[in-house]
């Protein structure tokens, strides 16, 4: 079966609460109140998962003791893989959750039967925020598969430091103020998927209003990706040194 058809069944076994479990967490309520303003907008710091390469440096130079990045699931991205290269260490002795067994230094990582399938299993992988340091190890191991595991500053946490630590750390230059109308930077993959599935759910929703809006504000949700990446890369060309 293609991916993207497995990947539709497992979705019809997530609520729609979890899948955006990371979206509510990342937007938060109080942290990005505190942002700076610019042009009337404040703004917070983020990253741009599609720069980030899990260097490590977001769990270190976070000024907090326990850094504000913290892992989040694209589930609309992920594969709910049986052998999840997230999850698993590299050498595990066997699949199963002792923490020997297990990528994730901290324990972060919750790993739960959803159900099998032509003699295949598929698992569902969530993030215990608190727990979770930053450190992209697992965010590296998911990148040799799905790639549906990824970084962001949570901003409940964040204290939105004039210069952020990390972003200055950061060897990709992956750090960026955003608005906070916005908050979080997709994957531009995510986003694509997403924007899909809110024009798929327009199309059903017919008269019942809250599909509507659901779909409305999905594809509210993608527009802003799309119009932050069009403006980032004017401004990116901008910054470039001319030829002449
Ligand atoms: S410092 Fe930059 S490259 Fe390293 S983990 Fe953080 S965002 Fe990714
Ligand atoms: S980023 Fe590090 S601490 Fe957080 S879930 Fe992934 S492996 Fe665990
Ligand atoms: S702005 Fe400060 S608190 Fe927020 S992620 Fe950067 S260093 Fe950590």
């Amino acid at each position: 079966m293609p991916l993207e058809e497995k990947q539709q069944d497992r979705r019809e076994f997530i609520t729609d609460a979890v899948r955006t479990t990371g979206v509510v967490a990342v937007v938060g309520s109080g942290g990005f109140l505190a942002g700076r303003r610019t042009e009337g907008e404040p703004m917070v710091w983020q990253l741009d998962p599609d720069k980030c390469t899990a260097c490590g440096n977001c769990a270190t130079y976070c000024v907090l003791d326990v850094s504000a990045v913290k892992c989040f699931n694209a589930f609309d991205m992920c594969g709910f893989c049986d052998i999840c290269t997230g999850y698993f260490e590299m050498d595990y002795k066997s699949l199963d959750t002792a923490a020997e067994n297990q990528a994730c230094p901290t324990g972060a990582i919750l790993r739960e039967f959803v159900e099998e399938k032509s003699g295949q299993r598929y698992y569902e992988y969530t993030i215990d925020e608190p727990l979770c340091i930053g450190c992209g190890k697992c965010v590296e191991g998911c990148a040799l598969m799905n790639g549906s595991l990824y970084l962001q500053v949570e901003h409940d946490r964040c204290l939105d430091c004039n210069e952020c630590a990390i972003a200055t750390a950061c060897p990709t230059e992956a750090f960026y103020r955003v608005p906070a109308s916005q908050a979080e930077i997709l994957k531009r993959r995510a986003a694509t998927v997403l924007n899909a599935r809110g024009k798929q759910m327009e199309r059903v929703a017919g008269d019942d209003e809250s599909k509507r809006r659901e779909a409305d504000a999905l594809l509210a949700r993608t527009a802003k990706q799309r119009d932050w990446r069009e403006k980032q890369a004017l401004e990116d060309a901008n910054r470039r040194p001319s030829d002449g």
